[in-house]
């Protein structure tokens, strides 16, 4: 057992922690002021490679796999948790493709995204069904050569900027899960339009907006895998990313922790600074304790999708990370606040933007409660046994 990155992660780490220290870090508060896309970092990402860090050397990318991509992610989320999000799409809007997609299919997509040249995102969530996802609305029926899809999506990260989507749709609408299918939608597809972007807490660098479908015209080459069976594709998509939603939880209760332990050696009260009162430095163990365990969780979950082990047997471990990570994240952002008072509260310091960002960590990709459904189901069938 090894707990050490290799060579070639800890050179990505440094060089993910240059990027978002020199040009992340500066402008997180005005992405978040302004809710615009930050285009000038995407060139940063671009320039350095790390858009492609994701991504195997045969198409394009640097091949240090979700390890490499967490990595990145987790720098990123110590700074700004759009910047973070940015590099996770990357794989979040492709993955369906590496795991069902033909090799045209992967020649066509993948190196453009690799190299930053295209941008895509991940839709499954309807108006009427989040994490009841069997349950979704969006129908695609066969017309010759196309698929015709009507419906509506909602939610949809970096939806204003992706030049295509994975959609999931039902090309059997009476029979739950086994009725789906997987889509790759190129964003000017005719009957297809990018809808309001939603209003929202958070993550404001990373507009999330609805797409809506009106007789939008798929060409049938574009279908993932095959017809009925997208549901099984769709849910490796998400389950393989959750170590990396993880990583932005690690990354955003290790930027909490870090900015507040800049704060509290500099504020005094009652004759010392902060952290010369026990039930400051408490706090501040703590959530160092659970840092540490979350990287652990991380960093072991990231390792079973890079060895091919994103079935029923690893799932747990996934939402184990994922939950774990994200519900840190947000008891880091409200401890860390309150070591700061009025001036964690306050919008002119960055702990309010974290407290914020935090907040969505546990409701995408699974919400907190939708992981333990898969835990406890995987206690029951006996797929971890402690015995
Ligand atoms: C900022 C943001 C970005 C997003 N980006 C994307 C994206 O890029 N692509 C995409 O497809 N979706 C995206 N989503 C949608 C996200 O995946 C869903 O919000 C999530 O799956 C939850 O669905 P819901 O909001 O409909 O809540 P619901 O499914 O209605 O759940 C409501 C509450 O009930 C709980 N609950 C539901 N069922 C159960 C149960 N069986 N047992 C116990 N508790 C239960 C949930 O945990 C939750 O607390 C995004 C959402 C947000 C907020």
């Amino acid at each position: 057992m090894n707990f050490e990155f290799n060579d070639e992660q800890k050179a990505l780490q440094q060089l993910a922690r240059r990027v978002a220290k020199e040009k992340v870090a500066p402008r997180a508060a005005e992405m978040d002021e302004t809710g615009e896309y930050p285009e000038d970092l995407f060139q940063v990402f671009r320039e350095t490679g790390l858009v492609g860090v994701g991504f195997p050397e045969e198409y394009g990318g640097s091949g240090l796999g979700i390890t490499g991509l967490a990595i990145a992610v987790e720098e990123m989320a110590k700074y700004c948790n759009s910047s973070a999000l940015i590099l996770l799409l990357t794989r979040l809007g492709t993955s369906a493709i590496f795991f069902g997609g033909t090799e045209e299919q992967k020649q066509k997509y993948l190196p453009k995204v690799a190299a930053g040249e295209m941008r895509s995102a991940f839709a499954l969530t309807e108006p009427g069904a989040g994490s009841d996802s069997a349950n979704i609305r969006t129908t695609a029926r066969r017309d010759g050569d196309h698929y015709v899809l009507d419906g509506s999506k909602h939610w949809i990260s970096g939806a204003t900027v992706a030049d295509f989507f994975i959609v999931a749709a039902k090309t059997k609408p009476d029979v739950g899960n086994r009725g789906m299918s997987a889509f790759i939608v190129d964003k000017d597809t005719p009957g297809f339009r990018v809808g309001k972007a939603n209003k929202k807490m958070g993550v404001k660098g990373v507009p999330t907006a609805e797409l809506v479908f009106e007789g939008a015209r798929v060409p049938a080459a574009n279908l993932l895998g095959k017809e009925n069976e997208g549901f099984k594709l769709i849910m490796k998509n998400l389950n393989s990313l959750r170590p990396v939603v993880a990583a932005r939880g690690l990354g955003t209760a290790e930027g909490c922790v870090a900015y507040a332990m800049q704060y509290a050696r500099e504020r005094e009260t009652f004759g010392k600074n902060l952290l010369g009162h026990q039930a400051i430095q408490f706090m501040l163990a703590e959530l160092a304790m659970s840092i540490e365990a979350a990287r652990l969780l991380t960093y072991k979950a990231a390792q079973l999708v890079d060895d091919g082990q994103y079935g029923k047997q690893a799932a747990p471990y996934f939402s184990m990370a994922k939950a774990f990570a994200t519900e840190l994240a947000n008891k880091a952002a409200y401890d860390c606040l309150q070591i700061m008072g009025s001036y964690g509260y306050s919008s002119e310091y960055p702990m309010e933007r974290y407290y914020r960002d935090a907040r969505q960590l546990t409701i995408v990709e699974g919400t907190s409660q939708i992981q333990r459904i898969i835990m406890a189901k995987a206690l029951i069938d006996g797929d971890i046994n402690y015995g």
